[in-house]
């Protein structure tokens, strides 16, 4: 990340730098121009002046010789070092764009050691000595027009000498303008190539990036896929644990139970209240824990056991928890309702598992009113809904989650006798059957539990 962020600041430092650099090679080569106009039109206009003697060419040649005469003073101020506000007058009065002025400097002086700079130097600097010869002609001129001793003679020979210095001088020039093209062709070359460097490495990093995270990404599935192995395992070790303790408890607490009930008959006149209390309490303990362990065992056989399924037809299995809850169902007011319902693909023994717990529950966390139950069924394009609903105490939405969790059972309900696991083996049998389980409920109004199996089993 720290390496892109830095190739991206080089990125637009570089601009800014190609910007700057390319701006001041332009300003050169227009500078280079005026230059040249500058020192032709002086030449023009002071051999006009020769042959007319009319002053208008020597103010005029004035005008065009201060433009190649200023470059010249920037130059020579450039190379000794000199102080900045010289060159820049020099600059300006070569005609040069005051805003082009200060990156002319910045760039003399950041690549006057270059070889291609140190060329353009040299050619600048031999082109210097005919300008100010031309300007040192005109001077004298005017001195011998002046004393009355510009004899044709003498201007003869001073056109000629003029000309000699046009030729010359534009052959610099030229030279001079070649080397700033070719600069500026040089420096564009540079620049594209340091752009596609940048980019390239800027490219490189990324993939780099995107490929250390692909792969952290899939170190953390394979690490994600172990611990599900091994939780799926640990799972396995547990139920199959809980299985085998609460199977082999069973015949210790037989052994008890039957013991007790052996005492209590065979002693009973012996025992005084208080003892026939004691007694009392540790068989329904051990009543209680016959429920815990029977309970236990189911879940952890739930869980366990290969499934299989067939075809169930649910209007059997209501029929039967009419039957098994016949004597609650018979009071006045009571009742089970419950739509013609489905034959579906399922494991005839956990559905009614599931239905008898949801019927059990509905019955058993009752309120005042004549417990009344309704199973409806209803189908989406993948699932089986079915629905029990009570009018009995219901359930503050907090414990919507847990009570489905094995051992939870609501503070409020815990008068009613219970162990916890009834919702936790409907979750498992339904998710055994591709499902899952919920419940809908408002407290004094009732509760609703919705559970689902799966069309393709
Ligand atoms: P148990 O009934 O043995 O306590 P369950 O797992 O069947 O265990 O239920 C867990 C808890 O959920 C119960 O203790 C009870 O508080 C609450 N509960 C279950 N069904 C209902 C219901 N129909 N109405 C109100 N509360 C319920």
């Amino acid at each position: 990340m720290f390496i892109i962020s830095v190739a991206s600041a080089l990125l637009i430092v570089k601009d800014f730098y190609s910007i700057k650099i390319q701006s001041s090679v332009r300003a050169y080569i227009n500078g280079q121009a005026e230059y040249s106009k500058g020192r032709n039109n002086a030449a023009v206009n002071l051999i006009n002046y020769l042959q007319t003697e009319n002053l208008v060419y020597i103010a005029e040649f004035k005008k065009a010789i201060a433009i190649p005469l200023g470059d010249n003073i920037a130059g020579n101020n450039l190379l000794v070092n000199g102080d900045d506000s010289k060159t820049k007058a020099g600059f300006l009065a070569g005609k040069n764009h005051p805003a082009d002025v200060s990156d002319m400097i910045w760039f003399y002086k950041t690549f006057s050691s270059f070889a291609f700079a140190q060329k353009a130097i040299k050619l600048w600097g031999a082109a210097a000595p005919h300008v100010n010869r031309l300007s040192t002609i005109g001077d004298m001129v005017q001195q011998l027009q002046q004393q009355g001793k510009l004899t044709p003679i003498a201007k003869e020979q001073l056109i000629e000498e003029i000309d000699g210095i046009s030729v010359l001088s534009s052959e610099w020039e030229s030279a001079f303008s070649r080397v700033l093209d070719d600069t500026a062709s040089d420096i564009k070359i540079v620049l594209q190539t340091v752009n596609i460097l940048l980019i390239l490495l800027i490219m490189s990093i990324s993939f780099l990036f995107v490929m250390k995270i692909i792969n952290s990404l899939n170190k953390s599935e394979s690490e994600l896929k172990s611990t599900v192995i091994m939780l799926n395992d640990t799972n396995r070790e547990l139920e199959n644990f809980s299985y085998v303790a609460s199977h082999d408890l069973k015949e210790p607490l037989r052994m008890v139970t039957n013991f007790l009930g052996l005492i209590e008959k065979k002693y009973n006149n012996q025992l005084d209240e208080t003892g026939k209390t004691y007694i009392h309490f540790a068989v329904d303990g051990a009543s209680r824990m016959k429920k815990l362990i029977d309970d236990l065992l189911e879940y952890s056989r739930t869980s366990i056991n290969k499934i299989t399924y067939e075809t169930v037809d649910l209007n059997e299995v209501i029929a039967r928890l009419r039957t098994d809850f016949q004597d609650v169902l018979d009071e006045p007011g009571a009742g089970l309702f419950a739509e013609a319902m489905p034959q579906i693909v399922a494991n005839k023994l956990q559905m009614q598992q599931v239905l008898q717990n949801l019927v059990a529950n509905a019955i058993k966390y009752r309120s005042k009113a004549a417990p009344q139950v309704h199973i409806n069924a209803s189908a989406t394009a993948d699932h089986w809904v079915f629905a029990v609903r009570d009018n009995g105490l219901g359930i503050e939405a907090e414990y919507f989650k847990t009570i489905f969790v094995i051992f939870q059972r609501l503070k409020t309900n815990k008068i009613q006798s219970g162990t916890g696991i009834g919702l936790a083996l409907c979750k498992k049998i339904a998710e055994r059957h591709g499902g899952e389980i919920w419940v809908e409920s408002e407290p004094g109004k009732g509760s609703t539990f919705f559970f689902t199996v799966s069309k393709q089993l």
